[in-house]
């Protein structure tokens, strides 16, 4: 599998974007940088965009991208995101006055954009691949995926303070072979972390220890906030016995 760093921040200047991966060119996770990060070929190549939840730094680029597709006629892209999250993109998004419904809006041969609900904990196939959602612990629902193909595995952690589930099913998951795991605030903002529902780096290296052999694992953190940058790679630089990095704007990762 061939990962792209589309965005990899939690917030947004000229240097900074918001989350969003891409893996094998053709499967978006989360959207909130997938068209200001790629060109419009690359946009069209999409089949499909998981969204882990409904926040606008995870979402906010699939205005852009529906409204591109649908003038390139490119396919229906697949939505997939758990009830929660697409019941918000429905009704507070996608609902005719923020932005046009473009589930109802015709592409290729098919609506521009097509829901599919992800059943917590079920595979469901999703652009070719295995798709596995979670549940992890943020200020709203939000599931961190599963994604596998040919035996081979990455885990997403959505956004997340401290959780429990997602663990669990990491340590069951002989297969993995890379984390994309949310960081967002240095230590000392550790009460606002809590409140918000995001892992600093001292409650991250407390969880990824939940994980039996995660010093074998690469583990790429994502989410920090622009503020804070540098202090929290300096924080997460003293971490031991993990294998973490922090992956840069179009970085290419294979596992
Ligand atoms: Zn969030
Ligand atoms: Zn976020």
């Amino acid at each position: 599998m061939e990962l792209y760093v589309v965005g990899c921040h939690g917030g947004e200047t000229p240097k900074h974007r918001a989350s969003s991966f891409l893996l094998d060119g053709t499967l978006a996770i989360d959207a909130g940088a997938v068209t200001r990060g790629l060109d419009i070929e690359a946009q069209g190549k999409l089949e499909a965009c998981l969204v882990s939840h409904a926040h606008l730094d995870h979402v906010r680029d699939l205005a852009t991208l529906a409204d591109n597709r649908c003038q390139l006629g490119s396919p229906p892209l697949v939505v997939a995101g758990t009830r929660p999250t697409l019941e918000a993109l429905r009704r507070h998004f996608f609902n005719g006055v923020l932005w046009p419904d473009f589930t109802r809006i015709p592409s290729g041969g098919g609506n521009t954009i097509e829901f599919v609900e992800l059943e917590l904990e079920k595979p469901t196939l999703i652009a070719g691949r295995s798709v596995l959602a979670v549940p992890v612990s943020h200020t709203i629902d939000c599931a961190g995926f599963v994604i596998e193909k040919d035996g081979a595995a990455i885990a997403y952690s959505g956004d997340t303070g401290p959780t429990d589930r997602l663990w669990e099913v990491l340590a069951a998951t002989p297969s993995l072979k890379a984390m994309l795991v949310e960081v967002s605030f240095p230590d000392r903002h550790a009460a606002l972390a809590t409140v918000s529902g995001h892992y600093t780096p001292a409650t991250l290296a407390a969880d990824l220890k939940k994980l039996p052999n995660v010093e074998s694992i690469p583990t790429l953190l994502y989410h920090i906030k622009p503020i804070f940058q540098r202090e929290v790679e300096i924080e997460l630089a003293k971490l031991t016995g993990v294998s973490v990095d922090v992956p840069k704007l179009e970085d290419l990762f294979s596992f």
